[in-house]
């Protein structure tokens, strides 16, 4: 089957991620067509999938964006439909993993008469996106063949705000466990690098965005013994700047520019994984999936995350790893000082986690469940 698969995005997130996974088994057969430049497009190229950014123009629509903005965007978009409608005809099937990408995607299967699967990694709910974008996007979803979520409350909201229930099919994001082992060496290696080997470090790692909630991270540092430091891995990757401006505001005000340490984007994700004794998630609003709370278990670390969305079908607490209230930073605090003080009870749990997200979440089983129904859909169409 040969599939051409669109995304908007120039920079990984984690829908980015997990498409690289999903186009691996396909790559002598099929095309990421990207709407930006940037190094998600060497990351593709990486893996050898087949790469094209499609356009240089940026689409200004804004999750938030009103109708009027949305139409203005439409008429902007015209020439790069124009070329997915052309490249589409040489394809089996236009799979569209992004928001911008299902606009694209679904005009463009009207025209080149290529069924659509729709990949919806988000939460449509009011918190995550503005009525016309909910609108805009069940609309169109609508109009797919397929449309795979990344969890049950993906799927919720999806219904909720009108998609058809029947279209629908749960995927969760799969990984390799084997790139989340590493030797014990090279785990002090980074400790020592970061000059933290004594310290209890809690890790978090996401792109700095207001609901990613690094700042109840922060706040609940605040309350917590002396050796406890935070690494914050991860960039602003689209444009949160008054955001991190606020973030070392916060840290200068609370005094622990000595116990916050800001990493940036990184690539070795696993091995930085393993070198914290925890993994905090604190996203305020409902996480649609959390790719970083299963890449935590997967590194035997324990994690704590928010409980809201999709992290609520991931961890169980007390089994697998702790939930905490999210935008509550005390809870946190606690948790942080249990993972302390109860070393063992804390090392069974990130082993039991270990052991079953190594099962659960195995990219193989993911990529059969999405080739079955793949093909499903070529059989039926
Ligand atoms: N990530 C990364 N480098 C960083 C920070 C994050 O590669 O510096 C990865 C992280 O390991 C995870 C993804 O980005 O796989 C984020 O996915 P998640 O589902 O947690 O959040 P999203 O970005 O999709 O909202």
């Amino acid at each position: 089957m040969k599939i051409l698969f669109l995304d908007q995005s120039g920079k990984p997130g984690g829908a980015e991620l997990c498409l690289i996974d999903i186009a691996k088994p396909y790559q002598n057969d099929c095309l990421v067509g990207l709407f930006a430049d940037g190094s998600f497009k060497d990351l593709l190229a990486k893996n050898h999938i087949p790469v094209q950014v499609l356009t240089d123009k940026t689409i200004q629509v804004k999750k938030e964006s009103s109708f009027s903005q949305g139409l203005a965007s439409i008429t902007q978009l015209a020439p790069l439909i124009a070329k997915v409608v052309k490249i589409a005809r040489n394809y089996d099937l236009i799979y569209a993993n992004t928001q911008k990408a299902l606009v694209v995607g679904a005009i463009a299967s009207f025209f080149s008469r290529r069924p659509l699967v729709f990949h919806l990694h988000d939460i449509l709910s009011p918190e995550h996106f503005s009525k016309t974008n909910r609108n805009i996007s069940v609309a169109l979803a609508n109009r797919a063949s397929l449309v795979i979520v990344n969890s049950e409350a993906s799927k919720k909201a999806f219904i909720e705000a009108g998609g058809k229930a029947e279209l629908v099919e749960i995927v969760y994001n799969g990984f390799d466990p084997q790139k989340y082992i590493n030797n014990e060496t090279e785990i002090q290696q980074v400790r020592q690098k970061l000059e933290l080997e004594d310290k209890f470090i809690v890790g978090h790692f996401s792109r700095l965005a207001p609901w990613k909630g690094q700042h109840i991270l922060i706040e609940a540092l605040a309350k917590c013994p002396s050796e406890v430091t935070v690494i914050l891995v991860g960039d602003a990757l689209f444009g949160e700047q008054d955001y991190v401006k606020q973030l070392h505001q916060q840290i200068d005000q609370l005094k622990l520019q000595n116990r916050v340490k800001f990493l940036g984007f990184r690539n070795d994700i696993p091995l930085l994984m393993a070198a914290c004794d925890l993994v905090a998630h604190t996203s305020t609003s409902p996480e649609p999936f959390g790719r970083v709370i299963v890449e935590a278990m997967l590194s035997g670390t324990p994690v704590v995350a928010a409980a809201s969305g999709g992290a609520v079908e991931l961890v169980e607490p007390g089994i697998n790893g702790f939930l905490a209230t999210p935008g509550n930073p005390s809870e946190l605090t606690e948790i942080i000082n249990t993972c302390i003080q109860d070393k063992q009870k804390t090392d069974a749990i990130a082993q039991e986690a270990r052991n079953s997200a190594s099962q659960r979440f195995h990219v193989a089983n993911i990529d059969r469940q999405i080739a079955q129904l793949l093909e499903q859909l070529s059989v039926s169409s």
